[in-house]
């Protein structure tokens, strides 16, 4: 292909992935579909191949993963398996001109599909750490016959690797940054990057008119809990409250830890009256729950406040009525819900 052409085409690439990354109105639940999808279009410009897929080596579920190849939806290979996680295995790249005679060669994909892969070059990304976070692979080379060069296209591929180190690395530490490391919740400042890019601009969409209510609520003598049971008992008892509340949410609420034992629950097309029986309803789940911690059993309960979200006022602003509920809740005897 054209050297100018190719270049062209990356510029437009790399600029478009570090416009994605300033924006970043990743909502977490997209997984960055956009980087990836542009990460994946850069590997494949650079070598020239007809296909390419990043997989994402996910050291936690030992499983290493991709949306971006052949099908819909996410495709998951144990770590250790395939070409991409041999490649991940040994810590270098893999080029083959004749995958159907490669033991590590998985042919089910192209008996499914009908594709025939007739070169594959894969490579392995890392983070600036030198730890390895993923893999590229590309497949079927458009010039040369067909093949890859082991030279040229590895040289090239690692380049692309390098870009894709350090953007992952960059989405990486932002998202570290923004959630919670006890209860893996977002935190306060996931708080404020979701209302930024989700919330508000349902609030102020001219289009259509959106109600969003949220509560904040904070768990009862919960310094007795540390008091009597020792701090990682409270530890325990903060990671259970916020497992019930994540499961007891609909996908689009955000449940965030918003300091110390204090929650927030942000709820879009959603009354004050419905936020408070949702509300009512996460009081009873955890009042009847009991946290298990070593050979102890220990209950809590919790106070709420709700409000419908005004967006003629601050975020701080909103958040400071539904507390003054919170604080009524608690006047009141704690274990309940003010709207
Ligand atoms: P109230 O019903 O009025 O809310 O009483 P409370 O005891 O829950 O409130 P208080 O503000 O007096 O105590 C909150 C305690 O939460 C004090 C603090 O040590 C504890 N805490 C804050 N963050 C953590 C944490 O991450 N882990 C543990 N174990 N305790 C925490
Ligand atoms: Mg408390
Ligand atoms: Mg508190």
């Amino acid at each position: 292909m054209d050297n100018n052409l190719v270049l062209d085409q990356i510029f437009s690439i790399t600029s478009d992935l570090y416009k994605q990354m300033c924006v970043d109105d990743s909502d977490a639940s997209n997984d960055h579909a956009e980087i990836f999808r542009l990460l994946t279009e850069l590997s494949k410009t650079l070598v020239n191949a007809d296909r390419a897929s990043f997989w994402k080596w996910d050291k936690r579920t030992h499983e290493i993963w991709t949306t971006a190849a052949v099908g819909t939806g996410r495709i998951t290979i144990p770590e250790g398996t395939g070409l991409v996680g041999k490649s991940l295995a040994e810590g270098k790249p893999i080029v083959t001109n004749d995958p159907y005679n490669h033991p590590d060669f998985n042919s089910a994909v192209d008996k499914k599909t009908g594709y025939v892969t007739k070169s594959i070059l894969v490579m392995p990304v890392s983070n600036c750490k030198g730890e390895f976070i993923g893999a590229y692979q590309a497949i079927n080379k458009l010039d040369n016959d067909g093949k890859f060069d082991i030279v040229e296209d590895v040289r090239k591929l690692s380049l692309a690797a390098f870009i894709c180190g350090i953007t992952l690395e960059s989405e990486t530490f932002l998202d570290d940054s923004m959630h919670d490391k006890l209860t893996e919740l977002k935190n306060r400042m996931g708080f404020h990057h979701d209302y930024k890019n989700t919330y508000e601009k349902l609030l102020k969409s001219e289009k259509e008119f959106h109600t969003v209510s949220l509560f904040i609520c904070d768990i009862d003598f919960f310094k007795k809990v540390n008091d009597t049971y020792g701090h990682n008992a409270g530890d325990a008892v903060l990671k259970h409250v916020a497992e019930n509340f994540r499961k007891n949410s609909r996908n689009c609420d955000g449940v965030y830890r918003w300091g110390g034992e204090e929650f927030i629950v942000i709820l879009p097309d959603t009354t004050p009256e419905q936020a408070a029986e949702t509300a009512e309803r996460l009081r009873l789940i955890i009042e009847a729950s009991v946290c298990k911690f070593e050979d102890l059993e220990i209950k809590v309960t919790m106070s709420f406040g709700v409000t419908e979200i005004d967006p003629s006022r601050s975020i701080e602003d909103n958040i400071s009525v539904a507390d003054e509920k919170l604080y009524k809740a608690k006047q009141n005897g704690r274990n309940q819900v003010i709207l």
